[in-house]
């Protein structure tokens, strides 16, 4: 079940809630009793750093510079 995050506008906590798609638009009431939620855009990526992939061979890119020779 997808998770959702909110945040309070009365008192500005924001919580999970572990709920249906169908009930993603669905008023939340924030931990505190509050009805004024708003939804936040959850980062659903997972999987942590994703490192761009260097270029090149590993080598030096010194030769061919003309500082080799
Ligand atoms: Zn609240």
């Amino acid at each position: 079940m997808p998770r959702y995050e909110y945040r309070c506008r009365t008192c500005g906590a924001t919580f999970e809630l572990s709920r249906p798609m169908a009930q993603s638009a669905d008023p939340a009431n924030c931990p505190a009793g509050h009805a004024d939620t708003v939804k936040l855009l959850s980062a659903v990526a997972v999987g942590g750093t994703a490192a761009p992939a260097a270029g090149g061979g590993g080598g030096g890119g010194c030769c061919g510079g003309g500082c080799c020779g």
